[in-house]
């Protein structure tokens, strides 16, 4: 059938590309093979179109943030969630240490900063490590309509190595963002990022968000309309940290990378993308990824802000 030839032959196109380095700081993906190459797309009732290494795991990293986002929105109402974290780009590196200088709060939830105040939130007040780390990963496991689990050994090397992370949480506490453990909340929001996927399970978590909240595998509302349009408003401007506005005029796809090499992007109404690659750029986006992103945003018109 066409899809999946089209999906072979741009995967083909791009194979040769071994531009770009595994990030190093995570022993783990520094260890990833970096060959590996895989595309899926999903459907709104859930139809995966797949090539390459489509059943290949990696960690989710960053690309958790905006679920989790909409996870603490669901849970303390925008205004709430509005007060501990802010929604303006950054136009900063993810790991900044940084706080908006006029209300004090990081500026938005795709930072580190802004992602480990979210992670924070989740739970009851007071809430330790191990409650946040099952709610986190219960509550990815919705978008992807199967129960996800955690590579210990990804979190273990991350934790190791976290001086940036521990450093932004002893930040955040020095300044009351929040009251928790700050090494508690590092080690939990570096389990949420050893959350083990692959690019299916990414093109569902996407589809989920391009049909309003509603998972087209299991037809569970995961987030409320209006939750899911503050999730994709904020991934579109604040996704792609510093580079951020060169994705969006460039590609015009509102999506979100990681470290591990994985990029999703999500067509509101239509359909949900997921690439892997781990060789990074130096925004630590998928080379090839952003190089397939923007051959399917050109040859099919997916950029969002052209006419119909
Ligand atoms: N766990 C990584 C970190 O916090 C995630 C960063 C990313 O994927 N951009 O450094």
């Amino acid at each position: 059938s066409p899809i999946p030839d089209f999906l072979d032959e741009t995967l083909d196109r791009f194979r040769p590309d071994r531009s770009g380095e595994n990030a190093d700081y995570i022993p783990d993906l520094a260890a990833a093979d970096p060959e590996k190459l895989a595309i899926c797309i999903s459907t709104l009732d859930g139809v995966e179109y797949t090539s390459g290494d489509a059943d290949h795991e990696f960690s989710i990293q960053s690309m958790s943030k905006p679920f989790i986002y909409g996870l603490a929105l669901e849970q303390e109402g925008l205004a709430g969630v509005f007060e501990k974290v802010g929604v303006e780009p950054s136009g900063e590196k993810f790991n900044e240490l940084s706080l908006d200088k006029k209300s004090g709060r990081p500026l938005n939830p795709m930072i580190n900063a802004g992602a480990m105040t979210i992670h924070s939130i989740l739970g009851d007040p007071g809430a330790g490590l191990a409650e946040r780390t099952e709610i986190v990963r219960a509550g990815l496991s919705r978008f992807a309509g199967r129960e996800l689990t955690i590579d210990e050994s990804v979190a273990d090397g991350e934790w190791r190595e976290a001086y940036r992370n521990v450093a932004i949480a002893n930040m955040l506490r020095s300044y009351d963002i929040f009251y928790d453990n700050p090494d508690e909340v590092v080690r939990g929001y570096i389990e949420q990022c050893a959350i083990t996927v692959t690019v299916k399970d990414l093109a569902i978590m996407a589809s989920t968000l391009a049909g309003g909240g509603i998972n087209p595998l299991t037809g569970e509302q995961v987030l409320s309309p209006r939750v899911n349009r503050q999730v994709l408003a904020v991934m579109m401007t604040c996704g792609m940290y510093d580079a951020a506005g060169d994705w969006m005029t460039e590609i015009g796809i509102p999506a979100k990378s990681g470290v591990s090499g994985g990029v999703f992007g999500v067509m509101p109404g239509q359909v949900g993308i997921a690439t892997f690659s781990p060789r990074l750029d130096r925004h630590g986006t998928s080379v090839r990824g952003a190089k397939i992103f923007q051959d399917l945003s050109d040859r099919l018109s997916l950029h969002i802000m052209d006419a119909p």
